[in-house]
């Protein structure tokens, strides 16, 4: 299906219905599958076969998702997982153990940020936060010799820097490691990071892919471009005691990684997506594109409205031309980037408070990327546990309000914007 563009693409990859079948993608909600016999069934277990015989590890709905966002983004296969967290843990230990090193933008989401900072440390891997504005000499600096992967997002959560990919990727690459890029924020509709180097891309389907707020899923999708036999990544190009000798490399070849983090990491951590979750993540894939065009489009009335505002002091949304980001942002994601504006109003924090406190069709929430409009305090929510200087490094000052504008009807977002702003 490789030439349809990407709105068709959300519709109708992964899934062709044959004669006489469902039109709909079925929920196939079983945890385990009939064979004829154990010998089949072994050799699916040795990875001699291909099909599924365990949820943990496939299934045949999350097949048909798997299949869709590795088409949307480009890759050679995907995997669901249980959230976003999970899509980036599992995205680093697939080739990164104890001992080994992690260099990471520090504008990413702050649940990322305390995984690569608190618990990945306790796990015996450390990690080097860089500035996503750095030089390329400061970014080479950061590399040490067991360094296994760089980590970045390409438009963060809540700061909203773009990163540069190209610059990022040239980095990795020349230390001999993968980029593994967070590619939530604008989706695949709006940037595909792969064609700009990076080899890993990871999702919190949670967000703009559902779109409407009823499963926390996540994903991880392989470019299938990196060439992991450099002698960093034994774990792929040495034999997997634990598969009767596998070598991924030998046996799968481009898609060595992705089968190495369902059939290893899945079967012994468990994060996988359930057979439900991947349906209402399918139902999201299928708008994706039509309410993409819709965020932006909304988001770049509010983001000039809130500029042109007295009692705004600041406003961060790449698709204005003040933002530092803007021609990054047109070069990474020239059709848009997202629906998700940072902005300060006067007064601070107070005046914050009382401003998101008066909307009335936008609501308070912990959530973004959702097709209802909805504002939240990051410093007081999801970056609480960060140090003032870790909140520094990640772009989120005190008075910052995160809104993630909705796809309703634009004139309704301005006219409740503006009716809580005159209660400040
Ligand atoms: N990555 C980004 C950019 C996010 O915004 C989030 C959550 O907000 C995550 C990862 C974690 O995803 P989840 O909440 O699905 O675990």
């Amino acid at each position: 299906m490789s030439d349809y563009r990407i709105d068709t693409k959300c519709i109708h990859e992964g899934y062709r219905p044959g004669n006489g079948e469902p039109r709909v993608m079925p929920i196939v909600q079983s945890t385990t599958f009939r064979y004829e016999s154990s010998e089949a069934m072994g050799r699916l277990f040795d990875l001699q076969d291909s099909g599924f015989f365990y949820t943990r590890l496939a299934n045949p709905t999350l097949d048909v998702v798997e299949k869709k966002i590795a088409a949307l983004e480009g890759g050679v296969g995907a995997l669901l997982t249980s959230s976003g967290q999970a899509a980036s843990l599992l995205s680093v230990l697939n080739i990164c153990h104890a001992g080994g090193h992690v260099v990471s933008s520090s504008a990413i989401y702050g649940g990322t940020f305390n995984l690569f900072y608190k618990t990945m440390a306790e796990m015996g891997i450390s990690c080097t936060f860089v500035n996503p504005d750095c030089t390329e000499e400061e970014l080479n600096a950061a590399f040490q010799e067991n360094t296994r992967c760089v980590f970045a997002e390409t438009l963060s959560n809540p700061s909203l820097v773009v990163t540069d990919l190209e610059m990022f990727a040239k980095a990795a690459h020349a230390h001999g490691v993968p980029l593994i890029v967070d590619n939530t924020f604008p989706t695949p509709v709006n940037c595909r990071p792969f064609a700009f180097g990076a080899d890993i891309v990871t999702h919190s389907t949670t967000k703009y892919m559902d779109g409407h707020a009823v499963q926390v899923g996540g994903c991880i999708v392989d470019s299938g471009n990196f060439n992991w036999a450099n002698g960093k990544f034994p774990m792929l190009t040495e034999p997997d005691e634990s598969y009767h000798g596998v070598v991924y490399t030998e046996q799968f070849g481009r898609a060595a990684y992705i089968t190495k983090a369902r059939t290893h990491l899945m079967r012994d951590l468990g994060a996988q997506a359930s057979p439900m979750n991947a349906f209402l993540l399918n139902l999201g894939l299928e708008t994706l594109a039509l309410r993409m065009e819709r965020h932006c489009a909304n988001a770049q009335k509010v983001a000039e409205y809130l500029e042109s505002n007295e009692k705004i002091s600041w406003i961060d949304y790449p698709g204005l031309p003040s933002s530092k980001y803007y021609e990054m942002a047109k070069k990474y994601m020239p059709n848009g980037t997202c629906g998700v504006i940072s902005f300060g109003v006067k007064g601070g924090r107070e005046a914050a408070t009382r401003f998101m406190d008066s909307l009335q069709l936008a609501s308070v929430v912990t959530h973004v990327a959702d097709l209802r409009t909805c504002v939240l305090h990051p410093a007081g929510t999801t970056h609480r546990q960060m140090t003032e200087e870790q909140l520094r490094e990640a772009g989120v000052s005190p008075d910052m309000i995160r809104m993630s504008v909705g796809i309703e009807n634009p004139a309704d977002i301005l006219a409740d914007i503006e009716q809580a702003l005159a209660k400040v």
